[in-house]
């Protein structure tokens, strides 16, 4: 079974202080450590590094990026790279999160760069695809979702596509507290293993974690979780409460330990 991974994305909320406390409030509440489970936050750059500093090297926590730009260095104003997220102790980065993608102009070719640049400095990418409300009603989930994942991914050998993540992040779903169901989280997660599949191979397909994203809470955690299509979630408003993410943690890893 794939271990299943819980990430939150604070995006723009928290200072630097607000965020070292939480993670230290964090840090001694989560349950105790499982196998099963890995948890991931993801501070705003300007978070990172007291993040770091609260979370010890043994911690169940570990430390996400929301973005970042694709060359080391450079005049790229307002920027962040690859090895500045490594030396504030990053293991993950999200990659074209749909609010990146509407309000920031983001596109494939952007996102597949930095991939590429994440992969190439050891950083774990997320790499977020999901459709619009008016793309599902029109039928076109599954070639939206199976464009944004070949699009991204092209040109990539199969080792480094076993390096990525995967969150399904459908965008009416994020931020709206309308959850996708479980039978439409499953339908859209066979659907990139499909796609995974095709442009890398079966193997690569079912070792790859999919997240699902958008509207988790503790109360669906625990639903989303019973299928073995949905190996995590990647999370926005129910991350930035401890006591929601400690209550999601506690489901996930009880799930986990009786192999849900
Ligand atoms: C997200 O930011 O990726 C997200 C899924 O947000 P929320 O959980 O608030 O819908």
């Amino acid at each position: 079974m794939r271990t299943a991974l819980i990430v939150g994305n604070w995006k723009m909320n928290k200072t630097a202080s607000e965020a070292a406390a939480f993670a230290r409030e964090l840090s001694q509440r989560l349950p105790g450590t499982s196998t099963g489970v890995e948890f991931v936050i993801a501070p705003p750059f300007t978070a990172l590094e007291s993040v770091h500093r609260v979370l010890s090297p043994g911690s169940p926590i570990q430390l996400g990026a929301q973005d970042m730009f694709w060359e080391d260095h450079g005049a790229y104003t307002g920027e962040v790279s690859a090895p500045m997220l490594k030396d504030l102790g990053c293991r993950y980065v999200i990659l074209g999160h749909s609010e990146r993608r509407t309000l920031f102009g983001e596109q494939s070719d952007s996102i597949q760069k930095k991939i590429r640049a994440a992969l190439k400095h050891g950083l774990r990418p997320i790499l977020c695809i999901g459709e619009s409300l008016a793309q599902r009603d029109n039928g076109s989930t599954d070639d939206v979702l199976t464009q944004q994942l070949r699009e991204s991914l092209s040109g990539f050998t199969g080792d480094a596509i076993a390096g990525v993540t995967v969150a399904y992040e459908p965008i009416w779903a994020i931020g709206t507290g309308k959850s996708a169901t479980t039978e439409q989280a499953v339908a859209a997660h066979r659907t990139i293993r499909r796609a995974l599949a095709a442009t890398a191979s079966a193997a690569i397909a079912s070792g790859t974690r999919i997240l699902y994203g958008g509207s988790v809470t503790p109360q669906n955690i625990e639903s989303l979780l019973s299928s073995d299509q949905i190996d995590g979630a990647l999370i926005g408003g129910a991350c930035l409460h401890v006591e929601s993410f400690v209550t999601i943690a506690a489901v996930v890893s009880a799930a986990r330990s009786i192999g849900v």
